[in-house]
């Protein structure tokens, strides 16, 4: 690894400033998934800025929301009280999350915005669009874990944050602080499809910001429901999952948010399955239907088409959870 140098800044201001130099600067949290990409040649950064020491605690808004800090650890947000009651789809994603260890090292900025897991960018030997080249080797190679939505490409990744669906879904913002003071960025508007221009990056902040907090309304009157599919039940990643939060009247839906998570290079928000489930019961025949609809518009890549059904079966099964159906 190479030589670089740590600031620990002890304001939020102070880390900001501290990303400006004429190297490269990079934020760090519970230090993950960058000291892994820092292992393997991916990022070589002169400067780690020290981001743990900044706000690290979860407080209710004057609206009746939560405010949590980026330097939360995941196994905070999961025992936070108030979280698990305003919000259980975010508990329930954070306990999914990695490994007990992972849950204990990781913080909430951290996980939001960690780099794609794909294997081409994770060797160093594969140079592709997301690393400056010229290509992406998903297209003709092993694509199994890929996207099958969004898929135009240049790059077909699937975004890698499971706390980033959930927040999605509650309608989070999320606050940054950049050289040019601070700015409040609604999570749908966040995270960014590639295109040519900003392919090396998978959301909005500038090398200078950092996310500071993100903050989620007032749930409302819904009921809300998360589903993971794994290849098996330990430390894997989710091969598709989706948090469902339905505005209710009574029994009836009436209106919906459905985000799918490890499907496409951004949380993935289902606009087909949202207006097929306004203005219908709560049930499972609901569910089911709104599975249907959420794929309807899927492009699964040569080696991926199985994702669909596995999609598919967790919107499904996050309504069922929603209505406090039982899946199995
Ligand atoms: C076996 C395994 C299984 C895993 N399973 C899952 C899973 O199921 N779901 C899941 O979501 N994750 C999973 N992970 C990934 C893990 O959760 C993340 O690596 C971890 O959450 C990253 O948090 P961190 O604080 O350690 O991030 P860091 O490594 O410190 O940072 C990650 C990135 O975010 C940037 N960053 C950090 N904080 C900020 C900030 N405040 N503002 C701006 N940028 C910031 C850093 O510069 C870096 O690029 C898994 C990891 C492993 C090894
Ligand atoms: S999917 Fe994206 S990260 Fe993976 S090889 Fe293609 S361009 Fe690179």
């Amino acid at each position: 690894m190479k030589a670089f140098s740590y600031v620990n800044p002890s304001s939020e201001k102070e880390a900001v400033a501290a990303l400006k130099t004429d190297g490269i600067a990079m934020v760090i949290g519970g230090g993950q998934d960058l000291l892994a990409r820092m292992k393997d040649y991916i990022d070589s950064p002169d400067r780690l800025v020290n981001v743990k020491g900044l706000d690290a605690t979860m407080t209710s808004t004057p609206d009746g929301g939560m405010k949590i800090g980026s330097a939360v650890k995941i196994i905070d947000l999961f025992e936070h009280a108030q979280v698990a009651k305003l919000y259980p789809s975010v508990n329930a994603a954070a306990i999914e999350v990695g490994t007990p260890q992972i849950r204990n090292q990781g913080t909430v900025g951290g996980n939001v915005n960690q780099r794609p897991r794909c294997w081409y960018f994770r060797n160093e030997e594969f140079v592709c669009f997301k690393k400056g080249g010229s290509r992406c080797f998903a297209v003709n190679g092993e694509n199994q874990y890929h996207a099958i939505f969004g898929n135009e490409g240049p790059s077909h990744i699937v975004h890698p944050s499971s706390l980033a669906v959930p927040f999605m879904a509650y309608g989070a913002k999320f606050r940054v602080l950049g050289p040019n003071g601070e700015r409040e960025i609604a999570a749908a508007d966040y995270f960014t499809m590639p295109t040519l221009q900003n392919v090396l990056k998978e959301n909005v902040l500038d090398d200078e910001d950092i996310l500071t907090h993100v903050i989620l309304p007032a749930p409302g009157i819904v009921k809300s429901g998360h589903y993971e599919v794994r290849y098996k039940a330990s430390h894997d990643w989710p091969l598709a999952f989706s948090t469902v939060v339905l505005t209710m009247s009574g029994n009836t839906i009436s209106s919906a948010r459905v985000v799918l998570g490890a499907v496409a290079p951004i949380p993935w928000r289902s606009k087909a399955a949202e207006a097929f489930l306004a203005g219908k019961p709560l049930n499972e025949a609901t569910a089911a239907a709104a599975g249907e609809a959420a794929v309807s518009e899927a492009k699964p890549m040569s080696g991926n088409a199985y994702k669909v059904q596995i999609a598919k079966t967790a919107v499904k099964r996050a309504i069922m959870n929603a209505a406090g159906l039982n899946t199995v």
